[in-house]
């Protein structure tokens, strides 16, 4: 299934793509977070569509729709850092022994093409594509066999970096990734039955057109169910957290010179069978 969410900033209503229609399912009566999920929301909505099919109307998706992020406001936003072979290797830093974490905070959460606000004093905010995956269930000390029975799904993600903020201000990589507009979610939360092998998935990112990150998860370092497990034995994992699985080469800090975003500069963005985005840069 494709779950998307549409409406107002903080109002979205859970929606639905069966065969290129855009469905509303708000007649469903749930939101697209912890509850639904824990509550096994993902079967229980599969057999409600099923039942509700012909009378469920259709969203339109064109200009007037605004797409929400795909769920609703996690407890966490995790990410991993230098996760690809190329992009630690542009970034002038070591492969790592162990997985990188670090936090996004959930209020940088927006809509697929909500657009992006360059912050205060920014002068290098830069793009990331990213497979992120939402949890299914709680997670504690899993094992990594198990690891995929604690998944929802995938979808994807723009882990919008300010790199002085984040590398030249001293202390931890936060300051530069949780700015507002920072993690555009969606347009879809695709669940796990539908990707046959994430860790051979296309994703690329262009700026104003032109192609910058043009890679595969293939090239992915620590890989899902080992992040699971792995996270899972410094933290509890709740139904709905989003764990973003790291970016490829290609990110502007990794230019020589390096190149970063402007307002009026577009940015587009896909993973194979995850959807597309696109974000305005505005400045404020
Ligand atoms: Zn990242």
């Amino acid at each position: 299934m494709k779950l998307f969410r549409f409406g107002a900033p903080g109002k979205e209503k859970p929606g639905i793509l069966i065969n290129d229609k855009w469905l509303d399912a708000s007649g469903f009566g749930e939101d697209y977070g912890e509850t639904f999920l824990e509550t096994d929301g993902l079967s229980r909505l599969q057999n409600w569509v099923k039942d509700n099919l012909n009378v469920l109307p259709q969203v339109s998706a064109g200009a007037g729709t605004r797409i929400g992020p795909c769920v609703q406001r996690p407890s966490k936003l995790i990410c991993i850092g230098l996760n690809y072979t190329k992009h630690a290797f542009e970034s002038k830093m070591p492969l790592p022994a162990e997985p990188i974490i670090f936090f996004k905070s959930t209020t940088a959460i927006t809509g697929p093409n909500d657009g992006v606000l360059i912050p205060r004093n920014s002068k290098k905010t830069d793009w990331e594509v990213e497979l992120a995956f939402v949890m299914g269930r709680k997670a504690t000390y899993v094992e990594e066999k198990d690891a995929m029975e604690y998944v929802a799904g995938y979808c994807l993600h723009n882990d919008y970096s300010e790199r002085e903020f984040q590398l030249e201000r001293n202390g931890q990589w936060t300051k530069g990734k949780g700015c507002d507009t920072f993690a555009p979610l969606g347009p879809y939360l695709v669940t796990k039955d539908e990707i046959a092998d994430f860790n051979n998935l296309h994703m690329w990112l262009k700026v104003n057109g032109k192609m910058m990150q043009d890679n595969n998860t293939d090239d992915m370092i620590f890989e899902i169910p080992f992040l699971v497990s792995y996270i899972s034995r410094f933290m509890t994992l709740l139904p709905g957290d989003v764990i973003s699985t790291g970016t490829p080469s290609g990110v502007g800090h990794g230019f020589t010179p390096p190149v970063y975003l402007q307002p009026g500069d577009v940015v587009e963005l896909g993973i194979e069978g995850l959807g597309e985005q696109r974000q305005e840069v505005r400045g404020q």
